[in-house]
């Protein structure tokens, strides 16, 4: 529905809503009853139902059908939750939040009508203040940013660093994102926290201050939400020019399950980055579904290998035969390919000999803030190999890792 709004505008958001209104009272003549709850919230309260599974088919059903007017045709689609009284709810107050607590938990499970259960609780309520509680941090300025290098496999020179954001809170400490960037995704609020990094992190990187690296590409990674936004090109292009940074130093990287969620409009939008001259990185690849047919068809510049294959990959022949796989694919595609999750010596050399050609990971660099970036920066040698990677690629007799080198 936000969508709508935002591109339609709101006389046509309204519109939508009164249709619906419609439809639902329809659906549920009296004695059954239907209210808006607020923005595109509906509640309705229905009598003596002997099946939810039929009666919620009923409301998607009056809702699913293509919503028409003048010469636009828009989908629209509904979560739904529901309690049954008097067994979910002792009175009108509680029955309405728990009912909302099931709906939330539709929606993130995005696979049918759901049930109120008292296990969603400790859950929900705990994301719930969570939510609000980031739409405060953004403000407040709690959110930052630790880079983390890429390095070249070859050479072992710094490649570019990519941007991960972290949550300082006051009172629960340092979140990771993979604690509030799903919780975030599920709201508007993650425009306003992707607008925030692209800003950030583009800021930080310019003002790092050391000549040598002021070429230094940074990486900033865009949910399908914000992919989403039909001028989301545009806003790049936009942050870029106000901060005064070349287009070559931002490079982004969005997952595969990002680019479903619309392909039509993913490609688009990424034909329209790359015209500009921003590099795009399909991350955690390999974990998704992206048929390969869809894969040539984007503009990418680089696959990122996910990390649970690059991190077995000594162990599991099956990963290290995707890992290879996807190397090759990657290269007669035409694109660089990338290795995170690279841990241990091993695994850089074994990657060195499938001719890899950026690795990423804790045994080159963790995350670190800005100012240690810097530091690390300069332990750096002038056009040569990160310390890491000199130290693990040189020749040690007798060394396991050695001997997979082919
Ligand atoms: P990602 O983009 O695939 O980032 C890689 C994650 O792997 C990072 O976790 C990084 O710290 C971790 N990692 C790096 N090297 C190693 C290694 O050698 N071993 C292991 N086990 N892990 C390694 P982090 O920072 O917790 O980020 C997790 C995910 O959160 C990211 O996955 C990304 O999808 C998301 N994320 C982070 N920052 C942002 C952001 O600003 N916007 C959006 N939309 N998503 C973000
Ligand atoms: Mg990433
Ligand atoms: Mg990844």
């Amino acid at each position: 529905f936000k969508e709508i709004n935002d591109t339609l505008g709101h006389v046509v958001g309204d519109r939508v809503l009164i249709e619906l209104g419609r439809r639902l009272d329809t659906a549920m003549p009296a004695p059954d009853f239907v209210a808006r709850l607020g923005g595109d919230e509906f509640g309705l309260v229905v009598h003596g139902v002997c099946d939810a599974q039929t009666l919620t088919r009923r409301l998607r059903d009056a809702i699913g059908r293509d919503v028409e007017f003048d010469d636009l045709r828009l989908v629209v689609e509904a979560s739904i939750g529901f309690v049954v009284a008097p067994e979910d709810g002792a009175d009108v107050d509680q029955l309405l939040q728990h009912a909302d607590v099931a709906m939330y938990v539709a929606k993130a499970q995005q696979a049918g009508p759901v049930r109120y259960d008292p296990a969603h609780d400790h859950y929900d309520a705990h994301n719930l203040t969570l939510i609000a509680d980031l739409r405060r941090g953004i403000d407040a300025g709690e959110l930052v940013l630790h880079y983390q290098p890429k390095t070249r496999v070859l050479d072992g020179r710094v490649d570019s660093v990519e941007a991960l954001v972290r949550w300082q809170h006051p009172t629960l400490g340092m979140i990771p994102p993979d604690r509030f960037i799903p919780l975030a995704e599920k709201t508007d609020l993650m425009e306003r926290l992707t607008t925030w990094v692209l800003g950030a992190a583009l800021r930080e990187i310019r003002d790092l201050g050391n000549t040598a690296d002021d070429r230094l590409p940074v990486a900033v990674n865009v949910s399908a939400r914000s992919l989403a936004r039909p001028d989301f090109a545009e806003h790049v292009v936009q942050t870029l020019g106000r901060l005064g940074v070349p287009p070559q130093r931002l490079v982004i990287e969005i997952t595969e399950t990002a680019l479903l969620a619309d392909p039509g409009r993913a490609a688009k939008v990424l034909a329209e980055l790359a015209a500009v001259g921003v590099r795009v990185s399909l991350d955690d690849f390999g974990s998704g579904q992206t048929s390969l047919g869809y894969l040539s068809a984007l503009t990418v510049h680089e696959l990122k290998i996910d990390k649970g294959f690059v991190s077995n990959m000594l162990e599991r022949g099956a990963d290290d035969a995707i890992v290879r796989s996807i190397i090759d694919l990657g290269h007669n595609l035409g694109l660089r390919v990338v290795a995170e999750g690279v841990d241990t010596d091993g695994i850089l050399l074994r990657l060195r000999s499938a001719g890899c050609d950026v690795a990423q990971g804790y045994l080159l660099a963790r995350p670190m803030s800005i100012t240690a970036l810097k530091a690390w920066l300069a332990t750096v040698p002038a056009g040569g190999a990160v310390p890491a990677w000199t130290e693990a690629t040189s020749y040690r007799p007798g060394q396991e890792a050695e001997r997979q080198l082919h």
